[in-house]
């Protein structure tokens, strides 16, 4: 060790004296030093253009090279002397132009600053030497910093997360609380012999508040939170992974008592042997460290491990067993009062005036998690805000509803009076057969002014928050999908790509029913869709878990399905088509029609002229309950 920093101080010592001598010759005076006696002769030779006399410093530059260099420079011994002797001649020869320019200084050849200059470069080199000497010893290199965990520390000031700000979410709250009381009070616990739990799950889509509730664990219990994603974990080189989460677990008991939080922890914890490159790659390394390290604090030490992920199924069963996560936590999309609950959270801050009802918003918001519902009171707030108004109305709620659900609109695209004409008939189709369809939710809204990348929209939102969706259900809704593109074909006579969307989507309902839910007679009650994942490096592919002959019957089947319902399809608009035409005059009279508008419209009643056209229109409040 000894001998290693004699040397590295001698490699530093050379590159030291390089430096300076480089600087000593950028600093002394540049250009080819002649001697005295030959400069006089240059001067009657008419050899100089121009010279600067610097104390007793001369440099000259020459028509012509002198040993190679234009630029010539010397010490005189007698400046003043020289300066007698030449003034004359200097005199001839400015005025007849052969000496273009000169210039006489007063001072020293070398000044002060010419002296300190290289001692506080050199000083300089010395301190950067110095500094890099000891940041070897002291591990400052960033190298040494690749296995240190990503992780980002709570901040003292930042705003604390709490249950407050949790809304709706009670029973997960509840299950959450017995941490809370644990990381307040472990002795109370560890007295009476319990074995806390080290690790829980959190389980549920995107968007439904799990980083949010594991944030007010560690707000509520006022202990330090540690967060990582599960992607961090996982990088290009071999080894990092599992040395992150070493020194996470390191951290945090350092920190204790502390809640470690690994968001997104399928990226990290995808069941072993699925990868494609066999035994012992890098992820299963990561993970089997991840499983050493939660059983490693056996003794309650005050860390508590949350995860959080969307699919438990394709997690390791490893991580599942008893003293690692051996609890999971369900977090659900919002029923509606959670999502009036939410809705109130993020209302705080917010001025609102009295036209607008959360309870209404809630109730038209079926299907919508926390973080959608924080993003419709935002993009309502944006919009009052561009318009300089500083309290949002129920139009602008509705307005917001509509981007988030279609996009934004686009006044400014004008739309060709032909194609204003296929956009109504094409909406007015879906419109038409949503309305002739018994489990069809109502239509709430139609236009055809595009919004995002559609031409047109037609809305229906769900009357009430049931999930459970019926084998009748899916199918009435291809058939609603495929109204669009039936009434273009009855109708226009010609078929257009603004039914692409549409057909995506009634493809993949046809599939999902057929090979997903088992509800085709020909495959029977079994599901091909097994979720059975291959991992190529950081894509997943689904891999085929029947037989070809399986898969030809499937393709055929999603076809008969989708045959079937475009035949339905068809036979509604044939039936109903005067109806859909006069769908089509209000809407391009119009340009958009409102849910109870339509209805007035398919019943045969008057269409009320200036009726309102919000979204919300229905879910108003109603003596129920
Ligand atoms: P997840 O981690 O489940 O994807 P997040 O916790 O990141 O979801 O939630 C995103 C945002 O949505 C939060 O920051 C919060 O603003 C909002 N949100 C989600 N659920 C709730 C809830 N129950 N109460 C209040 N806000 C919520
Ligand atoms: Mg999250
Ligand atoms: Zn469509």
């Amino acid at each position: 060790m000894k001998s290693k920093r004699t040397l590295s101080i001698l490699l530093y010592l050379v590159i030291l004296a390089a430096v300076l001598s480089m600087l000593s010759g950028i600093f002394s005076s540049s250009g080819n030093t002649i001697a005295y006696s030959r400069v006089t002769e240059l001067f009657k030779a008419e050899q100089v253009k121009s010279f600067l006399l610097q104390g007793d410093q001369l440099t000259m530059e020459l028509y012509s090279p002198y040993n190679g260099k234009t630029t010539v420079s010397t010490t005189l011994g007698d400046p003043e002397g020289f300066l007698d002797e030449m003034e004359q001649l200097l005199q001839q020869q400015s005025e007849s132009g052969i000496l273009t320019a000169y210039d006489i200084v007063a001072g020293e050849g070398w000044s002060a600053f010419d002296l300190v200059l290289p001692l506080i470069i050199a000083g300089l080199v010395l301190l950067f030497a110095w500094a890099l000497l000891m940041g070897r010893m002291n591990s400052g290199n960033p190298l040494n910093n690749f296995g240190k965990a990503r992780t980002v520390l709570g901040v003292p000031d930042d705003r604390k997360v709490t249950f407050d700000d949790v809304a709706g979410a009670d029973e997960e709250k509840q299950e959450l609380q017995e941490v809370v009381d644990f990381l307040r009070n472990p002795d109370k616990f560890t007295q009476i012999g319990a074995r806390i739990p080290h690790g829980m799950l959190l389980v549920g889509p995107p968007g439904t508040g799990k980083t949010l509730l594991a944030r007010a664990v560690a707000g509520e219990a006022d202990v330090q939170f540690l967060s990582i994603s599960g992607s961090d974990f996982v990088e290009m080189y071999v080894g990092v992974g599992a040395s992150r989460v070493r020194d996470l677990f390191d951290q945090a008991k350092k920190i204790a008592p502390a809640i470690i939080f690994i968001d997104e922890i399928d990226a990290v914890g995808r069941k072993r042997g699925s990868g494609l490159g066999g035994g012992h790659d890098e992820k299963e390394q990561t993970l089997n460290q991840l499983l050493v390290e939660m059983d490693g604090f056996s003794k309650n030490e005050g860390v508590i491990v949350l995860a959080a992920t969307n699919r438990p199924d394709i997690l390791d069963p490893a991580l599942l067993r008893p003293g690692r996560f051996d609890r999971q936590i369900h977090v659900g999309r919002p029923d509606v009062r959670g999502r009036e609950e939410i809705l109130k959270v993020h209302a705080r801050g917010k001025k609102l005036d009295d036209t607008v009802s959360l309870k209404t918003i809630a109730r038209a918001t079926s299907g919508f998690t926390g973080a959608d519902l924080s993003n419709l009171l935002n993009e309502a707030a944006i919009m009052a805000a561009r318009e300089d108004r500083p309290v949002l109305s129920m139009d602008d709620l509705n307005e917001a509803m509509m981007k988030i659900t279609a996009g934004p609109a686009k006044r400014s695209r004008v739309a060709q009076r032909r194609d204003l004409k296929c956009t109504a008939i094409h909406e007015a189709g879906h419109a038409v057969a949503m309305y002739h369809l018994p489990t069809h939710d109502p239509v709430r809204h139609i236009t055809i002014i595009p919004r995002g990348q559609s031409l047109g929209s037609t809305w229906s939102l769900p009357q009430d928050d049931s999930s459970n969706m019926t084998r009748n259900e899916m199918y009435e809704q291809i058939v609603s999908l495929l109204g669009g593109r039936v009434a273009e074909a009855l109708f226009i006579g010609d078929i257009s790509v603004g039914a692409s969307n549409d057909i995506d989507r009634a493809t993949k309902l046809a599939k999902d029913m057929v090979a997903r839910y088992g509800m085709c007679e020909k495959l029977g009650t079994v599901s091909y869709l097994d979720g059975g994942e291959v991992f190529i490096g950081r894509d997943y592919q689904q891999t085929k878990s029947y037989s070809e002959a399986v898969a030809a019957t499937i393709d055929e089947e999603v076809k008969l399905l989708i045959d079937k319902a475009y035949d339905h399809c068809k036979q509604l608009l044939e039936e109903h088509s005067g109806k859909l035409h006069e769908v089509v005059e209000y809407l391009l009279a119009n340009e958009s029609m409102s849910g109870e508008q339509f209805a007035a419209c398919m019943e045969g009643r008057e269409i009320a002229e200036c009726s309102s056209t919000s979204l919300f229109d229905g879910f108003e409040e109603t003596t129920e309950e």
